[in-house]
């Protein structure tokens, strides 16, 4: 465990602990604490103006006690302190505009989804705008002329005013003597004028919020009490007071939460121990003979790493992040077999039965040449090979097992499963990911999404980091191009084009989400339709999620033994299909996708030596959002999956790209991981310091995880 960087009079050992006693105590008595603490707890309807209905709404903002709204902070501010007036504007220029309502009106655009609120605005030095809102229909039945409206927005060519926030006059209740206006986040039923109110009459008792930090901490990084941090972040006097608030309170959110991952993390090695399995041997030596190849330096280190894990008793608790096609089968293989060598099985689990099946098929070629036995395990198995495929696991006979999640089903026993490999880890559900940790020892997460790895250890903060940064040599990236929708003709020229060379491509259908059937309906005639347009002559396979398993697998060899020449296919393919051959891709209205989805998909192209390309087609850019474009642009820009999961973080924000809820991780309030990686990186320091401490950090770290409970968290 790395040493942490302690700041000045702050010397520390994680072992030493009688020392360390004191210096996590409470800066206030214990007694005193509680009953704060209770009024803390306090139901939000003991404030005034808040009955059962406004507590009712309040509830649906997950406002329930005085401490939940305390912690409710502004989104953002306006600043009345710095008014200006439409005629002093440029272009582009953004700025805060008091004015007065002329006329208002509801407009319609082509755009199908996109309705504007437009109104006339005189300004308090007379100049006139035309200020919009977009998608704020509702609106216009407040902005009644003669309504006095503080605006805040850009500027744009022709004299319109967008509205990014406004906040309406007299609302706010005397609160424009403040130079800086808080804006909440409100609803409908609860504007953020009545959480101005309520918070005001909250801050006195934001003073009793107990502080986890220990005062060394506090002092190391110059950071102010908690109630000190909540209070400026209501009522900041500059904008800098807001700022470091919130930093003040996201560190502290971010190192409980390395706390909860470290304490977690120490539990299972306390609890848990795995069998240790030597070293490497004649099995490790002949399967390194048998690959056509030479591994990577980062392939070995990856190997090192997990070898000296799997020495010891310790359960490994490792995740392997490499972008697709980095090469981690082959390490992934590796853990495996070191069970095998040492008289142990193993298991490689995929969150899909088309993954799981691709996987069966490199695994049991290699494994037949070195005599370990091998067994595949679905759920979709007809139930007397399932049956077959149980009880040659519980046998011994089987040594290697291959499957979804069928693996981890209670019926399932093992004589003696020692390494279990996770492929796409984060699809699996945090319940699926317990079983797993709970029954099996060794375990090897593995991600073609890869994070930084500040990051990673936030978010798989139970877990060793390994990483495949760079590709095999001798591999070309694959060329993306951005294709309107109009030019898709030469998209097929294209595709025609490589597979008159014999090569062979994948046409990847538009997303629809209403269902697996609609979507494999979807493909079906997609894949018809080409049969008889762009792809007449050729032979196209059709691939979709509503496939039965045996005919899945016979399209699938049918491909990569070249027997048909395209694949339509729905995102089914996104994973682990493997078809060197395969040198094209086009993606029919590709700004459906995801961005890690594109990627995905993108990299079942360029596993061979030939230049391979992704054609993404999409509706012409004028309709498409900034994100969109933004996404379509960064795949076309680079093949990085490291720099386009930063550009995901930028556009989605953490909580979807990173599957936070599902890695189990709580909801962040203050904290963003990925505006905050400086945070993260000091959080994970002190926490590694701090991992032993006993005293207000664990009340902090119970409610903090306090959801958790029913997932066993440690
Ligand atoms: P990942 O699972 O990371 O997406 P794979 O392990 O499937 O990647 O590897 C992608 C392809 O690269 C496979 O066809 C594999 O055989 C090949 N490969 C793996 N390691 C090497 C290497 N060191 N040199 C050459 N080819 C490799
Ligand atoms: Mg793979």
């Amino acid at each position: 465990m790395a040493v942490p960087i302690l700041g000045g009079a702050l010397a520390l050992s994680t072992s030493s602990r009688p020392a360390l006693a004191g210096f996590a105590g409470l800066d206030q008595g214990a007694p005193k604490i509680r009953t704060r603490r209770a009024d803390l707890d306090a139901h939000l309807e003991t404030l005034r103006g808040v009955g059962p209905k406004v507590g009712e709404r309040l509830a649906r903002l997950g406002l329930r006690t005085i401490r939940d709204l305390a912690e409710h902070v502004p989104r953002d501010f306006l600043d009345w302190t710095k008014l200006t007036s439409f005629g002093q504007l440029r272009t582009g220029e953004e700025a805060t505009v008091e004015c007065v309502v002329q006329r208002v009106r509801v407009r319609p655009t082509r755009r199908r989804n996109l309705r504007l609120v437009e109104a006339a605005v005189t300004d308090t030095a007379g100049s006139r705008a035309t200020a919009l809102w977009f998608n704020q229909e509702w609106l216009a039945e407040r902005l009644v002329p003669g309504t006095r409206v503080l605006v805040h927005g850009q500027l744009a060519a022709g004299g319109t005013f967008r509205v990014q926030q406004h906040e309406v006059a007299g609302d706010g209740g005397g609160l424009h003597t403040l130079g800086l206006v808080p804006l909440y986040p409100a609803s409908e039923a609860v504007s953020t004028a009545k959480l101005r109110e309520l918070t005001e009459q909250v801050l006195p008792r934001a003073r009793w919020v107990p502080d986890a930090l220990p005062a060394a901490l506090r002092d190391g990084e110059a950071m102010p009490l908690r109630a000190d941090a909540l209070t400026a972040y209501h009522r900041p006097r500059r904008l800098d007071d807001a700022r470091r608030a919130r930093e003040r309170l996201a560190f502290e959110e971010l190192l409980l939460l390395q706390l909860g991952f470290l304490r977690r993390r120490r539990t299972l090695e306390q609890t848990a121990e795995a069998p240790a399995l030597g070293e490497d041997g004649d099995l490790i030596r002949r399967y390194r003979e048998i690959l056509p190849f030479s591994l990577t330096a980062e392939q070995e280190a990856a190997i090192a790493e997990i070898g000296r894990d799997l020495a010891g008793t310790k359960p490994m608790q490792r995740l392997l992040q490499g972008d697709v096609g980095s090469g981690k089968t082959v390490v992934a293989l590796y853990a495996v077999l070191r069970a095998v060598e040492h008289g142990h099985q193993g298991a490689l689990m995929a969150p899909t039965e088309t993954l799981a099946e691709q996987h069966f098929m490199t695994v049991e070629g290699i494994c037949g040449e070195l005599r370990v036995r091998t067994v595949l395990l679905t759920s979709s198995l007809a139930a007397k090979e399932h049956a077959a495929a149980r009880e040659a696991l519980t046998s011994g006979e089987a040594q290697i097992a291959v499957g979804t999640h069928a693996l981890i089903q209670a019926e399932v026993a093992f004589r003696s499963l020692a390494v279990a490999v996770v492929d796409e880890q984060h699809r699996f559900g945090v319940e699926q990911r317990r079983a797993l940790g709970a029954t099996i020892p060794h375990v090897l997460h593995m991600t073609a999404t890869p994070i930084p790895r500040t990051l990673a250890q936030t978010v798989y903060g139970d877990l060793d980091v390994t990483e495949i940064a760079h590709p095999p040599k001798g591999r070309r990236p694959v060329v993306t191009r951005w294709v309107s929708h109009e030019r898709s003709a030469e998209a097929y020229t294209r595709l025609r084009r490589h597979l008159n060379e014999g090569r062979q491509a994948y046409v990847v259908c538009p997303l629809v989400s209403e269902s697996e059937a609609i979507e494999a309906r979807a493909a079906e005639q997609e894949a018809e339709r080409l049969r008889h347009a762009e792809l007449r002559g050729f032979r196209v396979g059709c691939l979709h999620g509503k496939l039965r398993p045996a005919e899945r697998r016979a399209i699938m060899d049918a491909f990569k033994r070249g027997e048909s020449d395209a694949l339509v296919a729905t995102t089914v393919i996104e994973v682990g299909v493997d078809v060197p051959n395969a040198t094209i891709m086009i993606v029919q209205e590709a700004d459906r996708f995801g961005l890690a989805q594109l990627h995905q998909l993108r990299g079942r192209v360029g596993r061979g030596a030939e230049q391979s390309y992704c054609l993404l087609v999409s509706r012409p850019k004028e309709e498409l959002t900034d994100e969109a474009k933004r996404r379509l642009q960064a795949l076309v820009d680079t093949s990085d999956g490291f720099r386009l999961a930063e550009v995901d973080l930028e556009l989605r924000g953490e909580g979807q790209l990173l599957g936070t809820r599902q890695a189990g991780i709580p909801d962040l309030k203050f904290a963003s991981l990925a505006r905050d990686r400086h945070l993260v990186v000091k959080a994970r320091r002190w926490a590694l310091d701090l991992v032993e401490v006993e005293g207000p950090l664990d009340d902090e770290l119970e409610r903090l995880f306090a959801d958790e409970d029913h997932r066993g968290f440690a």
